[in-house]
C-alpha cells in the first residue's frame, strides 16, 4: 500500500500540502497541545493589536485573524476528534475539556477591543478590495457589528450582557427538554395494533395489564402513533407528548424571545430573524418567510389530496364518513397506506447492499462524476483497527487534493451518528503554499457478523452518498482563506449538495451499477421494488413537508418584529399556525414547548426545507444530463461551479452558475409530485427573494 509520502512529490510541484495530523497519544498531550495553540493565537492577537495604526493593511489585520482562526480551528478539531473516536475514555474526556476550551477562547476573541481598533483603523483606510478578499473584510467587519463592537460602550455592555443571559436561559431551556418525562400507562387493548416488538422492548410491560410508554421517547411515541388503532389512544399521548415541557419552558422562552428581541434591536435589527438570516442566503426574515409561505401554497393541493386520502381510510375505519384527521392520526393512517400500497421488505433489500460493495460503488460512480481517483493509503497512527485513510488526487492532472478517513462502525465511547468531520480545512498558507484538507467520515453502520457481512439498510446507503457528498465538498475546495473553505457554507445552503446526492440512490442505474445480492452476485434489485420504494417516498410528501413548513412558519412568526415592550406569548403565536399550515390540534397543547431546535435553529428552521428546495433544483442539472446521475460534464460542473468554490463567492451566485439559469422552487414541487401549471402565480426561488 502506498504512503503519504508517495504524494508528497505531486503536491509540492502543486505548490500544496499534505498533511495527516500527528494525533496526540495522552490526555496531558491533548492539554498540551490545547495551551499551546491558544497561547500561539492570543500572541498572534496581540501583534495584530500592539502594531502601528497608521500602517495597518489587510494583510496585518483581516487576514492576520483568518490565520490565526484557522490554525485554532485546526487544532480545535483535532480536539473534536479524539473526543469522538478515542478508545480511551480519558482520552475522549481531554479531547471534550479541549473543544470547551476552544470554543469559550472563540467567543472571547470577538471581545477583544484592541484588536478590533486595529480591524477599524484598516476599514477607516476605505480599502479598494475585490472579490474574495472583498468578501473576507466585508464578512469580518461584519462579525465586529454583529457583536456590538461598533456600539458605545454602554450599549456594547448591556448587549454582552444580554447575550450571556440568553445562553443561560438557553440552557434551561434544553435541559427542561431532557427533564421532561411522562410515562403513560395504557393496557394491552389500548395498545392493539402496536407490533409484539414494542411490548418486548425493556421497561415497556409494567404490570399484569399495565402497559407504560414514555411520551418522551421518541421511538415509542412513533410506534403507538403509527399503529395503536384506538384514537383515543393516540390522542391521549399526542396530547401529553405535545405538552412536554409546558409549564417549564413556556415562560423560559418567552423571556428567550424578548431577550432575542432586544438584541437586535439594540444592534440596529428590526427583529431577530432579520439578524440570523443576514448571514445565510436568505438575507432577511422576510426572505425567508415569502419563501416558506410561497412553498405552503404551492404544496397546497398535494397535501389536500393526501389528506383527503387518509380522511377516507378513516371515514371507513371508523363509519363514520364525517371523520376529521386530527394531528394524531396522521402518522397512523399514512402508516396503514404504505403498508396496504407501498410494502418493501426493507429487511430483505439489505441483501443488496454488503457494505464494501456499496463503498466501492459509491467510489466508482463519485470518482468518475468528479474526475478524481481516490487510492488507499498506511494511516501512520490508527485508533482502531480497521481505519481507512485515503488519498485523493485530480484524476486528469494527478494533482493531489487532500485526505479523508474512514471509520465506519460503532463501538463503545464512539460517536453515534453519522457525520463527516473537517479535521485540516483548505487554506492558502502565509508561505504561499496551499494545505490541502484532511477529512473524515464518522459512522455507524451494521457491523459484519459471523455469518454474515455487514449489510447496509437503504437509508444507510443514501447516508452514506450524503455524508461522503460533504467530504467531497471539503476536499476539493480552492479558496483561499479558512473561512470560506469547503463546507464553511452559509448553513441554509451546506446540505443542498448533500441532499441532491441521495437522490443517486433511489435510481435504478445508479444502484444497478453496486447493488447485488450479496449471495447471488447476479441478482440485482427488481425494478418494481425500486419503482415501490419512490412511491413510498412520495405517496406522503405532502403531509410531511406541511408539517415541515408549519414548524418553519411558527419559528419565523416567533422571531418577526414584536413591540419591545409587549411580553411575548409563545403558545398564542405557535399553535394556531400548526393549525391552520399543518392539521387541526388541541388546544390546550404546546408543541413550541418541547421544540429543541429552538435553541440554536431558531429563526433557522426554515433552512430545512430551503436546502430541500436548492437540493432538487440542482439535481436537475444531472436529469437532464446525458448520462444522468452518472454524468460527468454535469460532475464536474458541480465540482468547479459548487465545492471549489466554497463560500469564496456568494453561494446564491454559484447556485445560478451551476444551474446555468435563475433558481426555481418548481422541480421541488414537482419532485413531491405537486404538478406546476404556468407562470401566474409561481413560487418565487429563494434567489428572488435574496436580491
Ligand atoms: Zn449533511
Amino acid at each position: 500500500m502506498k504512503t503519504v509520502d508517495d504524494f508528497r512529490a505531486a503536491a509540492a510541484k502543486a505548490n500544496s500540502v499534505l498533511t495527516i495530523p500527528d494525533w496526540e497519544q495522552t490526555p496531558e498531550a491533548v492539554e498540551s497541545a490545547t495551551k499551546d495553540a491558544i497561547g500561539k493565537a492570543n500572541g498572534a492577537l496581540d501583534q495584530i493589536a500592539a502594531q502601528d495604526l497608521k500602517k495597518v493593511t489587510f494583510k496585518s489585520t483581516i487576514v492576520a485573524l483568518d490565520d490565526l482562526s484557522y490554525r485554532v480551528e485546526s487544532a480545535g478539531n483535532r480536539a473534536e476528534l479524539i473526543k469522538q473516536t478515542n478508545t480511551n475514555e480519558a482520552m475522549r474526556t481531554a479531547g471534550e475539556n479541549a473543544v470547551k476550551v476552544f470554543q469559550d477562547w472563540a467567543v472571547g476573541v470577538d471581545y477583544r477591543e484592541d484588536v478590533y481598533k486595529a480591524m477599524k483603523a484598516f476599514a477607516d483606510t476605505h480599502p479598494k478590495l475585490s472579490g474574495e478578499d472583498k468578501k473576507l473584510f466585508d464578512e469580518t467587519m461584519r462579525d465586529y457589528r454583529r457583536a456590538g463592537l461598533d456600539l458605545p460602550p454602554d450599549k456594547r455592555k448591556e448587549v454582552e450582557q444580554l447575550r450571556k443571559d440568553l445562553a443561560k436561559l438557553g440552557t434551561d431551556f434544553d435541559s427542561n427538554i431532557v427533564n421532561a418525562k411522562a410515562p403513560v400507562i395504557f393496557t394491552k387493548a389500548d395498545l392493539d395494533g402496536v407490533p409484539d416488538s414494542f411490548f418486548a422492548s425493556p421497561g415497556v410491560k409494567t404490570g399484569d395489564d399495565a402497559y407504560t410508554v414514555m411520551a418522551n421517547v421518541t421511538f415509542q411515541f412513533i410506534t403507538v402513533e403509527e399503529n395503536a388503532k384506538s384514537e383515543a389512544t393516540r390522542k391521549k399521548l399526542y396530547v401529553i407528548h405535545d405538552s412536554l415541557a409546558k409549564d417549564t419552558n413556556a415562560p423560559v422562552l418567552n423571556q428567550m424571545l424578548a431577550l432575542r428581541n432586544k438584541i437586535a434591536l439594540r444592534l440596529g435589527y428590526k427583529s431577530w430573524d432579520d439578524y440570523q438570516t443576514e448571514i445565510r442566503m436568505a438575507k432577511s426574515g422576510e426572505g425567508a418567510k415569502s419563501y416558506i409561505n410561497n412553498l405552503i401554497t404551492g404544496i397546497e393541493p398535494k397535501f389536500s389530496a393526501e389528506v383527503a386520502t387518509l380522511q377516507k381510510m378513516k371515514a371507513a375505519e371508523t363509519n363514520n364518513p364525517d371523520a376529521k384527521i386530527f394531528v394524531w392520526d396522521w402518522r397512523y393512517y399514512s402508516n396503514q397506506l404504505n403498508k396496504q400500497k407501498y410494502d418493501v421488505d426493507k429487511e430483505a433489500l439489505r441483501n443488496f447492499f454488503p457494505f464494501q460493495k456499496v463503498l466501492e460503488g459509491m467510489f466508482r460512480i463519485y470518482q468518475s462524476i468528479f474526475g478524481l481517483k481516490f487510492e488507499q493509503i498506511t494511516p501512520p497512527f490508527k485508533w482502531i483497527n480497521d481505519l481507512q485513510l485515503y488519498a485523493v488526487t485530480d484524476s486528469a492532472t494527478g494533482e493531489p487534493l487532500g485526505l479523508f478517513y474512514l471509520d465506519m462502525f460503532p463501538r463503545e465511547g464512539k460517536f453515534n451518528h453519522f457525520a463527516e468531520f473537517e479535521i485540516i480545512g483548505g487554506k492558502l498558507l502565509p508561505d504561499g503554499k496551499y494545505q490541502r484538507p484532511t477529512a473524515a467520515l464518522l459512522c455507524n453502520f451494521p457491523p459484519a457478523s459471523a455469518d454474515k457481512p455487514s449489510l447496509m439498510t437503504h437509508t444507510d446507503v443514501e447516508t452514506l452518498f450524503h455524508e461522503f457528498g460533504h467530504a467531497l465538498h471539503e476536499i476539493t475546495t480552492r479558496a483561499k482563506y479558512g473561512r470560506f473553505a469547503g463546507t464553511h457554507v452559509p448553513r441554509d445552503f451546506v446540505e443542498a449538495p448533500s441532499q441532491m446526492l441521495q437522490n443517486w440512490v433511489w435510481d435504478k442505474k445508479v444502484l444497478d451499477t453496486f447493488a447485488a445480492d450479496y449471495r447471488d452476485p447476479s441478482r440485482k434489485i427488481p425494478a418494481e421494488t425500486i419503482q415501490k420504494m419512490n412511491d413510498a417516498k412520495f405517496a406522503n410528501a405532502g403531509v410531511f413537508y406541511r408539517r415541515q413548513f408549519a414548524f418553519a412558519a411558527l419559528d419565523l412568526a416567533m422571531h418577526d418584529v414584536h413591540p419591545e415592550d409587549v411580553p411575548y406569548d409563545c403558545v398564542a403565536i405557535t399553535n394556531p399556525i400548526l393549525e391552520k399550515v399543518f392539521l387541526p390540534i388541541d388546544p390546550d397543547t404546546t408543541m413550541v414547548t418541547y421544540f429543541g431546535h429552538m435553541n440554536g435553529y431558531d429563526a433557522g428552521y426554515y433552512g430545512y426545507a430551503w436546502a430541500d428546495a436548492i437540493a432538487a433544483d440542482m439535481a436537475t442539472v444531472f436529469e437532464k444530463a446525458h448520462d444522468r446521475y452518472l454524468d460527468r460534464q454535469a460532475g464536474l460542473r458541480l465540482r468547479r461551479e459548487i465545492y471549489e468554490q466554497g463560500d469564496a463567492r456568494d453561494v446564491s451566485l454559484s447556485i445560478e452558475k451551476f444551474l446555468g439559469r435563475n433558481q426555481s422552487v418548481e422541480p421541488f414541487l414537482k419532485k413531491i409530485g405537486v404538478t406546476v401549471q404556468d407562470k401566474h402565480g409561481k413560487p418565487a426561488g429563494p434567489s428572488q427573494e435574496a436580491r
